[in-house]
């Protein structure tokens, strides 16, 4: 396990399309949630010591945690993190230059800045607690602290205009970008209102992004993630190749190898249940479902997937039952073929490949 993800579940507010696991801090939670943390990464600790190559603290939103209570969080995390890339989500109203200090401190050197978008019509309508001004400010300071920086916009908005939130980030200077589409989750306050996801605007805001952040040096290198080449996300990266990674806190998953199958993905509980020291729900991963998914997860990168690489560390040969779908594909233009490594000629479309490669697959289980 060389990956780590921390759920900090609190938020100051809670935004109207949140469909994440988050909760207000009350009472003594925040300190009970800290004890709690301590003993379960003590636990996995003791069976991964590690070191780790990435650590991501995601939310929620962790920044929002007193200077004390991030101390404790770091202290509550056993392994060592030399050389590793240390990634905290925060959001812009919870920085300032004092702050930034502490993390640089703590070992964190990544910053996703949740912006969303720098217009404050955009910003309100989202229900937003930050404005265009704390927005600017917030990615000024993280640069000049020297993190590097990765910004959270979301695209194709109803009274957005996309060109100038995309200029505004080149122009600030930053290398990474997450784009993404709003999606009106069930349950959400989101759900209850008219607002609906516009697919003609919202794929028209991503060929925006290809053109604007790919003239800045920003390269589109996973569908819903561009970078300055070197500084992608590398955390990330290890869920696109599906690698082991494991996860705590409440709501967190992760995905090991396991003993009587090929790995096992667990989810933690909620955080009450979490609290009261509930184990977490767990999956078995056959080998034929981990192929399945590294070809889905791998086809999101630009640079597609290298088949031999799970051949590789399956222990099987696939490309036998794959070739005949893939040549298929290429000839319909909808896949680039190196040897064994298939990428996709356009992002968007990643579907129907990815249902043709898992028929081929699946005929080949079921015919041997
Ligand atoms: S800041 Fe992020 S995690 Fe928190 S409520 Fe808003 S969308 Fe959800």
């Amino acid at each position: 396990m060389k990956h780590l993800y921390v759920h900090v579940p609190f938020c100051p507010t809670i935004c109207p399309y949140c469909d994440f696991h988050v909760v207000r801090r009350h009472g003594g939670v925040v300190e009970v949630y800290l004890e709690r943390l301590a003993q379960e990464a003590q636990v996995l600790f003791e069976q991964y010591p590690g070191p780790l190559e990435t650590l991501y603290l995601g939310g929620g939103t962790p920044s929002f945690l007193r200077d004390h209570e991030l101390e404790a969080l770091f202290r509550a995390l056993p392994w060592g993190l030399e050389g590793a890339e240390v990634t905290l989500e925060a959001n812009p109203g919870t920085l300032n230059a004092e702050r930034l200090r502490l993390l640089r401190d703590l070992g964190v050197n990544r910053i996703s800045l949740g912006v969303q978008s720098f217009q404050d019509t955009v910003l309100k309508a989202l229900g937003r607690a930050h404005g265009r001004k704390g927005a600017l400010r917030a990615v000024e300071l993280c640069l000049e602290a020297g993190f590097r920086t990765s910004l959270d916009l979301i695209l194709g908005l109803p009274e957005q205009n996309v060109e100038a939130d995309l200029t505004q980030a080149v122009a600030l200077g930053v290398e990474h970008i997450s784009a993404y589409t709003l999606q009106i989750e069930p349950g959400t306050p989101f759900s209850l209102t008219d607002l609906a996801p516009d697919p003609d605007a919202e794929a028209q805001a991503f060929a925006l992004a290809q053109t604007v952040l790919g003239q800045a040096g920003l390269v589109r290198y996973e569908v819903s993630n561009f970078a300055r080449p070197g500084q992608e996300s590398r955390h990330n990266l290890a869920y696109w190749r599906n690698t082991f990674w494991g996860g705590v806190g409440p709501g967190a998953t992760g995905q090991l190898a396991g003993r009587d199958t090929y790995a096992f993905r667990y989810t933690n509980p909620p955080l009450p249940r979490w609290l009261q020291g509930e184990g977490p729900l767990i999956e078995q991963v056959s080998k034929l479902e981990h192929i399945k998914e590294s070809i889905m997860l791998g086809l999101r990168l630009a640079q597609g997937v290298d088949i031999g690489q799970i051949e590789q560390r399956c222990e099987m040969n696939l490309w036998h039952a794959l070739e005949p779908a893939v040549q298929a594909l290429y000839r319909n233009g909808l896949l680039e073929v190196q040897q064994k490594r298939i990428r996709a000629t356009d992002l968007s479309t990643l579907h129907p490949i990815i249902l043709r490669l898992w028929d081929a697959l699946e005929a080949k289980a079921l015919h041997g």
